[in-house]
Formats: structure tokens, sequence, C-alpha cells
């Protein structure tokens, strides 16, 4: 008889924003291609060469609250006057698959799925220092100054938090922290 499917894993890599999340999920994913990438909801604006459907499904307001009301979120939250949810529709396209995947979020969501799916693995990525976290911010160029310090003022809301996270990862060699975020993954998925 034929083994029985491994069971889907959900991981969630949370952290403030500009520590590193995006960055070390496309390496962690170079290392573990099974692993599958959930693409968020948001109804903030593109950022140039971001594209519906492959960064962020990018969404109007009234849609986004049609589907917050249809339960269609496994999780959401108001971020810099923004909203981004992760649809149950992405979660389950890639659990169907049998594939292991792994949801990009902010701390609140964070939150939520610990509630709703406490079997999913949460890691929190901290920054070597504030400064650092700044500079990231800063020299990615993709936020205005205002933007930047909104930002960096939930940030320290979100750094306050790590301590509820079970995986704490420090992104301060970007090399370093990928081993051991690559050791936590398949540490979880061959147990
Ligand atoms: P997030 O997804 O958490 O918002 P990004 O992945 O966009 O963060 O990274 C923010 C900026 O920090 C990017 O310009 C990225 O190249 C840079 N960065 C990421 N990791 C490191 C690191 N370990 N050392 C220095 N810079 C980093
Ligand atoms: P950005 O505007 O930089 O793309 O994202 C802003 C913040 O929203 C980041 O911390 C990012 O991780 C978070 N985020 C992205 N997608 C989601 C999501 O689906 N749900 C939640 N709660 N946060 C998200």
């Amino acid at each position: 008889m034929a083994p029985p499917a491994q069971a889907a894993r959900v991981f969630v890599i949370t952290g403030p924003s500009g520590v590193g999340k995006g960055t070390l999920i496309g390496l962690l994913r170079e290392r573990i291609p099974e692993l599958a990438l959930s693409v968020s909801a948001t109804t903030r604006a593109p950022r140039a060469g971001e594209r519906d459907g492959v960064d962020y499904w990018f969404l109007g307001d009234d849609d986004f609250a049609d589907r917050v009301e249809s339960g269609d979120f496994a999780e959401w939250a108001e971020y810099s006057g923004r909203r981004y949810g992760t649809l149950k529709s992405e979660l389950a396209r890639h659990t169907a698959e049998g594939r292991p995947v792994v949801l990009e979020i902010e701390v609140q969501g964070a939150r939520q799925i610990r509630e709703s799916l406490p079997g999913a693995v949460q890691i929190f990525i901290s920054p070597p220092s504030e400064d650092a976290l700044r500079k990231r911010l800063t020299g990615r160029g993709t936020d205005e100054p205002a933007e930047v310090e909104r930002r960096l003022q939930v940030a320290t809301d979100e750094l306050a938090a790590a301590g509820e996270f079970e995986h704490r990862v420090v992104n301060d060699d970007l090399a370093a922290a990928v081993s051991a975020l690559e050791r936590i993954v398949t540490g979880t998925l061959t147990a």
C-alpha cells in the first residue's frame, strides 16, 4: 500500500517591515523548492515592478471588505492604513497539493493564525538593532520617508512581541539567518 501523503505544514514568518522577511523567504525557497508561498491580498497600491497574483493579490477597499464579510480570509489585519490578509483559498491550493506553505505576515495576523491553526510553526525575525532596521527600510527605497517613520513606529510594538513566538531568528548575517530558518523548516518536515 502507498504510504499516506505527508501532512502539509504551515510556516508563519513574521517580524517588522524591512527586517528581511521577503529576502529570507526567497532564499529559503531556493533551498527547499517544495515550500510554497502564500500570495497575500492587500489594499495597498502596487510598488514598481510588483505583479498582481505574484507579489500580492491587489484588491480595492470594497472588494477586500466583501471578502472579509464572506469569511474568505484565514487572517487579516490593518497595517499602516492598509489591509493585508491571507486568503483561505491560497492555503487550500497548496495544502491540497501536499506542499508545505509559508506565510509572510505581520504580527497581528500571526497571532490570529496561532489561534486558528495552532499546529502552524511560527518564526519571528528580528533585526540586529533598531538602527539596522531603519537603514534597511530606508535603503530598500520603496517607501517615502513618512511611511518609513510609520513603519518604524509600528516596529517598536512588533519587536516587543518577539517573546510570543516559538522560534526567533536574528537576521544579521543573511546566510546564517537563512541556514537557521532552513534548520527549523527541515527539522519540522522530517520530524
Ligand atoms: P521585509 O520583507 O521584512 O519587509 P525585505 O526582505 O524587503 O524586508 O528587506 C529589506 C531590505 O533589507 C532589503 O533592501 C534587503 O536587501 C535588505 N536585507 C535583508 N536582509 C539583510 C541582511 N541580513 N543584511 C543586510 N541587509 C539585508
Ligand atoms: P508591505 O507593504 O511592505 O508589502 O507589507 C507590510 C506588512 O504587511 C509586512 O510586515 C508584511 O509582512 C505584512 N503582510 C503581508 N501580507 C500579509 C498578510 O497576508 N497578512 C498580514 N497580517 N500581514 C501581511
